[in-house]
């Protein structure tokens, strides 16, 4: 297998050749020698690449750690790539001609070499440490969160102090040599997943759309050809950030910079797993390299103030600050998935104006926009705004619950740790899958159903796991991770492996997710099908819903490990309540039903009023004869806890026509003030027909007809409820032909047929007295108790660029009923805003009570 891996001479033997072979193109430079007196090499790439260095420009660095052969072998074959496409896609030939490549496809030769020759699993260079031991792990060897140890044999050694190895010096002389850098990569191996740079704190930064989004539109390309989608991934609280690496090196000097983690093994087979992992890079790579130039200082600048302005059920108004150009556009892009690509694919609107209307959207849906600016003369598009998140708004009949996984029913059962399970739940991740020491492991997620109202009916759920450590779990193209709904009465201890394992199920959950899809970083979910939300429905009269996440139940051959994890937001290793599981649930109550019976029926012609009786139609001139009627809603329950849903006028007629004439009779909704003459009647002010207008064949004496209420008619039933108004209704006759003497008579037992639900219109208050404070390391928010028995609780929510407008507008430090919370993640240092969000159970958020934390301030 190594004999198909090139040696370090070999790739200098072809990187020269290449050179040679296309001197226009490519270059290859000296940066450095090496503790065994290795060549570091670089190779730019660019048309007329002795220009390289006047343009904007990506780095490569590949195989700092010296297993992971992926970084060399990747950049060989992509230089070749590059070499004999230039001319042939017009996208590369652009690119070449505008922007350039720089590549070290091995950082670490002596390392590279040693475990080529000796030790497959050697990960240091090959340094001699002052105590004789070998070795320093390079990607802890720069400045950056540097740590000092004396632990000179430990495979992360970070080096006496920082910069102390040739290697590490030579990339950050170039680096430092080369402002016209804008996007760097390391390749690493493994675990498919994309580890964009941190600022040592766990907060969100301006350019994390943009690494984000690269890493995404990187994974388009990847998918494409495997049909793989990578984690993104940027470090997740608490878990450990890595010091000294060279991605925060770069980073640092303003570089968009990202570690690349490819396949599933250090050093794979590669005829089976290699090949794929480079054929997917390349288009990734060809990918990122375009985007380099949008970048540089050629680039427009990026949008600001990007915000929500308005949010209804089915349409979100997004809006901006843009200094006035005529060559500037801007791109939208929508998505309904975690950390999504921004390109065709989720390009939803090419607009001038600074703001937007986005139609057509699902009801009480999670968005995620993003929005970057274009040059329309030079194509050079700006860095993104930071992501706006968007849950748009309820339907009148609906209702949705954030279910958080209950914390002693959230665990994994493993098969050879039957003692130990007791002490997952609510503490370690879930483990799913199978290894050798543990054996078989399934998940438990458990939810409390106490806040669902027992008649609700569930229209739409979704279950989210947030997936994390692929790298450590060591995932191979085999086998898949499903969710099921356990049947209540088919285990007796949720902490046993073996009730667990074969407790019975309603079936699985939406569709399976498969090992190559398990994104590290990015939120996984199962989507109920109607038939699946029915089953989960039965569930709310005990209280309490149990699934099982379970994955494949064997070891692909010769693995000790098919084991994935996911976060359960609870424990020491957990990321909070951002992470915990979610039950995300949309549903609507039995609809409740009325019958009113009108308080007025007139019949008004030029002649006369009739009291106490309905006609329509013509009289014997020609002239209309109109009928009246009215209705006191009033008789429906409290309008600020009831939302009507349906509506419709049931009426039919106690005379008919043998002979059929083309007259049509419609009901219109009116504004009129009095009926006592013709005029008053002829002057109404119509709002809306109901329904649709029957003509006579349809009219018999013995059916009812039924008008129904249009959504505008509903509004407009639902206000002059609110306000105590009376509904009011005339039935009219239309004819082309001028038709004379024809009257219907309708039947006295009309009746308006009202739907209504119980449901809380307005949010409750929002929180007084909003303020910070420190508190044990940490910034701790309080606030006052809005005094209403209507509110359910406060979600807090804090974001680095803005107020946040919206409870989904950030990241979620707190949801419950405290009138306080802890931002366990928050750091001094950086400014940040926080808004409180008071709900009641439908649920309808209030305002955002907002404060700024100032870094300068003192709190
Ligand atoms: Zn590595």
């Amino acid at each position: 297998m190594k004999n198909q891996y090139q040696s370090y001479q070999e790739s200098l033997d072809f990187l020269y050749q290449i050179q040679k072979d296309y001197p226009n193109l490519i270059e290859v430079i000296k940066i450095g020698t090496t503790y065994e007196e290795r060549d570091i090499v670089l190779v730019k790439i660019s048309q007329d690449v002795e220009k390289a260095d006047e343009k904007p420009a990506m780095l490569y660095t590949g195989s700092i750690h010296a297993r992971e052969w992926i970084g060399n072998e990747l950049a060989l074959k992509f230089i070749e790539y590059v070499a004999l496409n230039q001319h042939i896609d017009p996208q590369l030939e652009k690119n070449l001609n505008e922007a350039t490549i720089y590549m070290v496809p091995c950082l670490n030769p002596d390392g590279f070499e040693y475990s080529r020759k000796h030790f497959s699993f050697w990960r240091k260079n090959r340094r001699k440490n002052h105590d004789g031991t070998i070795g320093v792990d390079l990607n802890r060897n720069f400045s950056i969160g540097w740590s000092k140890s004396t632990n000179t044999s430990s495979n992360i050694y970070g080096g006496e102090a920082p910069f102390s190895e040739a290697e590490t010096r030579a990339i950050k002389e170039f680096v430092d040599a080369h402002e016209n850098i804008t996007i760097a990569f390391d390749y690493h191996s493994q675990g498919n997943v994309f580890f964009p740079a941190h600022k040592f704190n766990h907060e969100a930064e301006i350019d994390g759309t943009d690494m984000n989004a690269l890493c995404a539109n990187m994974n388009d390309e990847i998918f494409k050809i495997t049909g793989r989608k990578y984690g993104i991934h940027r470090g997740k609280p608490p878990a450990q950030l890595i010091s000294g690496s060279g991605r925060e090196y770069y980073y640092s000097k303003g570089i968009i910079a990202t570690v690349v983690e490819v396949g599933t093994k250090n050093i794979p087979d590669y005829m089976k797993s290699m090949s794929s992992s480079v054929n997917e890079n390349i288009p990734a790579l060809k990918y990122a390299f375009s985007e380099v130039i949008n970048y540089s200082s050629k680039s427009p600048h990026r949008v600001s103030a990007f915000t929500i302005s308005d949010v209804q059920a089915t349409s979100v108004t997004l809006s901006w600050e843009y200094e006035e150009r005529d060559v500037i556009y801007f791109e939208i892009f929508r998505s309904v998935q975690d950390k999504d690509a921004c390109n065709k694919r989720t390009l939803i609107a090419t607009v001038g104006d600074n703001n937007f209307v986005d139609n057509d959207l699902e009801s009480s849906t999670n968005y995620n926009y993003t929005i970057r600016a274009v040059n329309k003369k030079t194509g050079y598009k700006s860095s993104f705004a930071p992501i706006v998140k968007i849950r748009t708004a309820l339907e009148d009949d609906e209702f949705f619950k954030l279910l958080f996984a209950e914390k002693n029913s959230t665990g994994y059962v493993g098969q050879f740790t039957q003692e130990l399970n007791r002490t997952h739940f609510g503490n370690n991740s879930l483990f799913v899958g199978i290894n050798k020491s543990k054996g078989i492991c399934d998940g438990v997620v458990g939810f409390d159903f106490d806040s669902l109202p027992s008649d609700a009916i569930i229209k739409e759920a979704r279950l989210y796991l947030y997936p994390m450590n692929r790298v450590g779990a060591k995932i191979e193209k085999f086998g898949e991770w499903n969710l099921s709904l356990m049947k209540n009465e088919s285990f007796s201890d949720i902490t046993d492996f073996k009730d667990i394992d074969s407790a019975k199920t309603k079936g699985t959950i939406g569709r399976a997710i498969k090992s190559h899809n398990l994104t590290q970083g990015i939120w996984d979910f199962w989507e109920f099908s109607s038939h699946e939300c029915a089953s989960l429905q039965e569930e709310i009269v005990n209280g309490k819903a149990y699934f099982r996440v379970d994955g494949p139940k064997y070891l692909p051959d010769g693995e000790d490990s098919q084991m994935m994890q996911f976060d359960i937001g609870y424990g020491q290793y957990g990321g909070g309540i951002h992470y915990r599981p979610i039950l995300d649930v949309k549903y609507t109550v039995t609809e409740q039903k009325m019958k009113l019976s009108p308080s007025t029926l007139t019949t008004i012609s030029t002649s006369q009023v009739e009291e106490n009786i309905l006609k329509s139609g013509f009289d014997k001139d020609g002239n209309r004869i109109y009928g009246y009627l009215d209705f006191d809603i009033s008789a429906l329950p409290d309008p600020s806890t009831t939302v009507i849903i349906k509506c419709a006028l049931k009426i039919r007629n106690s005379n008919s026509f043998k002979k059929k004439k083309d007259t049509r009779y419609y009901i219109e909704l009116v504004e009129v003030d009095e009926v006592g003459s013709y005029e008053d009647i002829k002057n109404r002010d119509k709002i809306e027909y109901i329904g649709y207008e029957v003509s006579e064949s349809e009219l018999n004496s013995k059916e009812y007809q039924y008008f129904n209420f249009d959504t505008l008619s509903k509004l407009a039933l639902d206000t002059m409820h609110q306000e105590g108004k009376k509904l009011k209704l005339v039935i009219r006759a239309a004819s082309s032909a001028g038709v004379t003497n024809r009257v219907v008579t309708w039947n006295s037992d009309v009746e308006l047929v009202v739907k209504y639900i119980d449901k809380r219109r307005t949010a409750p208050a929002k929180a007084k007295n909003l303020y910070i404070s420190k508190e044990n390391g940490m910034i701790k928010l309080n606030w006052d108790a809005v005094d209403d028995s209507a509110v359910t609780g406060y979600y807090v929510v804090r974001n680095s660029f803005h107020i946040p407008k919206h409870f989904t507008d950030g990241v979620k430090i707190y949801g419950g009923k405290d009138t306080y919370t802890f931002d366990n993640f928050a750091s001094f240092d950086k400014e940040k805003y926080y808004a409180v969000f008071t709900y009641d159970d439908v649920p309808n958020f209030s305002n955002g009570a907002t404060v700024h934390y100032n870094p300068l301030e003192k709190y």
